[in-house]
């Protein structure tokens, strides 16, 4: 199916309030464009050098979000036009956005990554480490970041019940944190193979790939 079908067909099976990612790593631009002339606006990469290149060359108004795995040395190449951050998971690295943004005159968006899956690959934080980071002093002082919500990854496996706790538990800790930090209003969790689920237990944002731009090859 084409792109812009496989784009309608989720939009159509998802609440308006819901923001799409187009996730389009390891996908070649005119992909990209065939689902900006569809109306998509919001696209996700998992490596700040190959944003970067898509951001140089693919029409200014769309909106770029970092959804992978954040390397402090790469913060200065997407500071200047990031819309997004999904994965953050230090405090350190936190400074690092901070500063790049600030020679920008920015203020980066920024989502916290927890570790809901029993997976130890995954990254994130635990919920110890989430108050930490938020009630240290340097949090405090940081400018030029706001952090808007929580981003979580469940656990690859086909049982739906855990997928769906998993989902329960992140949704817990948004909910919280949105009671003592007015700015919160994204929670993203949900990808291809499990956003229902995610929208069912209160998903403000999904991540969705394959589903759009079909299987990926990393060769
Ligand atoms: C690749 C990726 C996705 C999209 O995965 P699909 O299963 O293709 O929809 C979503 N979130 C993150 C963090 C990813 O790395």
């Amino acid at each position: 199916m084409a792109i812009k079908d496989n784009l309608q067909e989720i939009l159509t099976s998802i609440p308006k309030s819901v923001t799409l990612v187009a996730v389009s790593k390891t996908k070649p631009e005119k992909d990209i464009q065939e689902a900006y002339d569809a109306g998509q606006r919001v696209f996700g990469e998992n490596k700040i050098q190959e944003m970067t290149q898509k951001w140089e060359n693919l029409p200014k108004d769309i909106q770029w979000h970092m959804i992978g795995h954040v390397q402090t040395n790469k913060v200065k190449y997407m500071a200047e036009y990031v819309s997004l951050v999904h994965g953050v998971d230090s405090l350190k690295l936190l400074k690092e956005i901070n500063k790049q943004a600030k020679k920008h005159h920015r203020i980066v968006d920024c989502l916290l990554q927890i570790h809901i899956a029993e997976e130890d690959t995954k990254f994130g934080l635990d919920e110890s480490e989430l108050k930490d980071l938020l009630g240290s002093e340097t949090f405090g002082k940081l400018e030029n970041i706001k952090v808007v919500g929580l981003m979580g990854m469940a656990t690859f496996t086909d049982d739906k019940n855990q997928i769906r706790r998993e989902f329960k538990h992140l949704k817990t800790q948004f909910d919280k944190l949105k009671a003592t930090l007015p700015k919160i209003d994204t929670l993203s969790m949900g990808m291809s193979g499990d956003y229902l689920i995610a929208i069912e237990e209160g998903s403000t944002m999904i991540r969705i790939g394959s589903s759009i731009f079909g299987e990926r090859n990393y060769n």
